[in-house]
């Protein structure tokens, strides 16, 4: 889960990380009694949940109440990379005298946690990590051991931040772990990381990615419910209560189990094509699972196939199909399906989709025959 940005600064602030602090508003009268109360310069901050606000113009100072209004104006209900800007955060303006970067993540790899520094932050820091990759200074950090003081100060020193701001950032990143990790973060990431022209250091901007696996013990994460952006699909697929992850290709996948569907993204992409989603409907494959899967599919309109991947188990084949067929009577779909049905009884199964085989619904007796006439149902290999 992603928070925006005056959601991570209050995340921080729960672990005495020092932050800017200012009002958050959805209207531009809001904005402008927010930017009197934080007083001029004032910076008006658009709210969503993507990165790049900056550069899109939806970061704006603004020297009095007119430009305040006019920043506000500007920035609401702008569409930054596609999510339409719903609410601004109204600071005071920092200012600046260097801008640095810090993050804290887990390096699944290395099985480390993995904190990032570099001296040269506010802007791009993919950009830097290409370009120079030296001027990042990475610190792998044991889990059980945590990080101490002495390895946070060895890991700012190398980093050649300004000597004026060493003091404050070790103190920072020791906050910033501990919220990393007491706070269930999957990163924490801090761009920029200022130091003021008055010499304190300060989070500028917050970047919290919540561990959903973790939400079982922080009740409180519930008060973010309400600005999660989830996609069409995918909010129909949590009502229907599916395991969905939407994707950006044009063959919609169902299979049941997680592994067989990963497997089934897999087998699309070996065959030429590009999976339009992640769907597990789980052990069971029951004509109503089934109807509800095929349902959120059918509202992808990038969708021009759907490869069913089925393996019985306890789930007999004749259940199966009779499960599909039931459900093609039920939701009327835009694409073709493809079937692949195995395991126990899937003669039985393939008979009675063979019973009902037409343009509209095919039968495969193997993972990459399904898979490739899917693709090629979907209009062939990748663009
Ligand atoms: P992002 O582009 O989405 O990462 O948004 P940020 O919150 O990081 O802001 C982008 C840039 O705007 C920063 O790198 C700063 O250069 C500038 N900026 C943001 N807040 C302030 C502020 O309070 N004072 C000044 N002078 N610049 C700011
Ligand atoms: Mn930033």
């Amino acid at each position: 889960m992603d928070l925006l940005e005056h959601q991570g600064k209050a995340y921080f602030a729960r672990f005495a990380i020092p932050v800017s602090t200012g009002g958050v508003a959805t209207n531009v009268t809001d904005a402008v009694a927010a930017a009197e109360q934080a007083g001029y310069p004032a910076v008006v901050k658009a709210q969503v949940h993507v990165g790049g606000r900056g550069k899109a113009g939806g970061v704006r100072l603004a020297a009095d109440r007119v430009e305040a209004e006019a920043a506000a104006t500007a920035i609401l209900g702008m569409s930054i990379k596609g999510h339409v800007v719903q609410a601004v955060l109204v600071e005071r303006a920092t200012d600046i005298a260097e801008e640095y970067y810090a993050s804290f993540t887990l390096d699944r790899a290395a099985k480390l946690h993995l904190g990032m520094l570099s001296a040269e932050g506010g802007i791009d820091i993919e950009q830097v990590a290409l370009d120079t990759p030296d001027a990042i200074a990475r610190l792998h950090v044991d889990p059980v051991d945590g990080l101490s003081r002495e390895l946070c100060q060895a890991w700012v020193r190398r980093a050649g931040l300004a000597p004026q701001a060493v003091a404050g950032t070790v103190d920072l990143l020791l906050a910033l772990y501990r919220c990393f990790v007491e706070g269930d973060g999957d990163l924490v990431e801090v761009n920029p990381l200022v130091l003021t022209t008055g010499g304190r250091v300060l989070a500028l901007d917050a970047k919290v990615t919540l561990d959903d696996n973790a939400a079982f013990r922080h009740p409180e994460w519930q008060e973010y419910e309400g600005t999660q952006e989830l996609d069409e699909r995918e909010r129909l697929a949590r009502q229907k209560g599916l395991q969905y992850i939407g994707l950006d290709g044009s063959v919609g996948i169902i299979a049941n189990g997680a592994g067989l569907a990963m497997s089934t993204l897999d087998v699309v992409n070996q065959a030429g094509g590009r999976p339009a989603n992640f769907l597990d409907i789980g052990g069971g494959a029951s004509a109503a699972v089934m109807a509800n899967a095929l349902e959120v599919i059918n509202t992808d309109e990038n969708v021009r196939a759907i490869f069913v991947n089925v393996f019985g188990g306890i789930t007999r084949g004749e259940e199966v199909a009779n499960g599909i067929v039931e459900a093609m009577g039920r939701v009327e779909l835009a694409s073709p399906l493809v079937v692949r049905l195995d395991g126990t009884n899937a003669a039985e199964g393939r008979a009675i989709l063979a019973r009902h085989e037409s343009d509209r619904l095919v039968s495969r007796a193997t993972m990459l025959d399904a898979a490739r006439t899917a693709v090629e149902l979907a209009g062939g290999g990748k663009e």
